[in-house]
């Protein structure tokens, strides 16, 4: 083993050439998507949480160290993992003589952690709407955990939910997406942004059928992973409220994308379902980025991401600038200028983290398309 640092705590992690050869998963670029967890839960102050698949522990042993949450659960199904993150939870909060037992560790008086080795799905059935914010990080797809974490969270619960699974939901393996999120995936440059909504709009179809509503706090694409933060609202109402934000979304010849909140597709082809609602809650977004300020984060550029996220204007899709001028046979001008240009006549436009080349507008299309001819 060796020993890292990240946030407020260290933590073993096995020694190997390739992070995927290891025997327990560890991944030093997911310091940025665990910093933003990490404020997200400061900001919604929590009481149970679980990391359901823990590996080394880290996410879990961060939420514990650097939250106000006051029981944590760490989750895994294999044994090496659960034995590591036993270790790493002794290394960072186990006081000698303060441990309740060897899986379910006291400190600071008020904190509980446990470490628990199970299937998820099982630890989730089991926990029948026991936790207020519940964490699924998985290898690839979340879509075997999504029943389960459903039920297993309180009614106006948090789920964080993770996807790498990119080329299933950007439209690589087109029939993989058809078979996990049955949606027609779109290709090319608005690929990302429709993967995530494809991915929201699937956690709000799942959970409609509890009777549940879905809020997005945060949803972002980064490092070639989903991530989105969902919080449950009780009530048919709610997720017939939620289920009107899913829709259709299609591409003309020349750029242009159009979308219908419609329950089956006008015009075809057409990509979706997914979701057209917005990507996140303007004053959660502040709240984590005044958080940030203060906060020991693991990542050189958490800070710097959350203010884009937090300036990005939040519309259905996105203009590739190059793709655009590509299909137009036009020359593509600098992305600040052409971002201006929309300002000065009078529209709301924005750079996106989708892509640094593109942006988003609420100018109709022939004025995106005006002021790429003029530049
Ligand atoms: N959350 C960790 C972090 O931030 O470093 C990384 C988790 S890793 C991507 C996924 C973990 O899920 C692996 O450790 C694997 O053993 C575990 N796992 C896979 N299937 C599982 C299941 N059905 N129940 C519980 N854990 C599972």
């Amino acid at each position: 083993f060796i020993e890292v640092r990240e946030g407020l705590a260290k933590i073993l992690v096995p020694k190997a050439e390739r992070i995927y050869d290891a025997p327990v998963f560890y991944n030093p670029v997911m310091a940025l998507n665990r910093d933003i967890s990490v404020l997200a839960v400061e900001v919604l102050k929590p009481r149970t949480v679980l990391d359901a698949l823990s590996a080394t522990g880290i996410r879990g042993i961060r939420y514990a160290l650097e939250t106000p949450a006051k029981e944590v659960w760490l989750n895994d199904i294999s044994k090496e993992a659960f034995n590591l993150i036993l270790k790493n939870v002794r290394l960072n909060l186990g006081v000698e003589g303060e441990g309740i037992s060897e899986k379910r560790i006291a400190f600071r008086g008020e904190k509980e952690v446990v470490a628990n080795l199970d299937d998820a799905n099982r630890l989730m059935a089991e926990k029948f709407r026991y936790f207020d914010f519940l964490d699924l990080d998985p290898f690839g797809s979340p879509v075997e955990f999504l029943d389960t974490a459903l039920r297993s969270i309180r009614r106006r619960g948090v789920l964080a939910v993770t996807a790498t699974d990119t080329g299933v939901l950007c439209g690589a393996y087109l029939h993989a997406c058809r078979r996990k999120y049955l949606a027609e995936p779109i290709r090319g440059e608005l690929c990302h942004e429709a993967g995530l909504r494809i991915l929201i709009g699937t956690v709000v179809r799942y959970a409609a059928k509890y009777d549940l509503g879905v809020d997005v706090l945060l949803a972002y694409y980064r490092d070639h992973y989903f991530r989105a933060f969902l919080r449950l609202k009780s009530g048919a109402r709610k997720a017939d409220e939620s289920l009107s934000n899913l829709g259709y979304l299609w591409q003309e010849p020349n750029g242009r994308f159009e979308y219908t909140k419609a329950f089956l597709p006008e015009k075809l082809p057409s990509y979706g379902p997914l979701w057209l609602g917005p990507l996140k809650t303007q004053k959660f977004v502040d709240e984590m980025l005044s958080l940030a300020g203060t906060h020991s984060l693991a990542h050189k550029k958490t800070l710097s991401f959350i203010k884009t996220l937090l300036e990005e204007l939040d519309v259905p899709f996105h203009y590739d600038t190059h793709a655009l001028a590509r299909k137009n046979n036009l020359q593509v001008g600098k992305l600040a200028d052409i971002i201006e240009a929309l300002r000065e006549g009078g529209y709301h436009a924005t750079r996106t983290h989708f892509s640094p080349v593109a942006l988003k507008t609420d100018a109709p299309f022939e004025e995106v398309l005006g002021v790429l001819k003029s530049l």
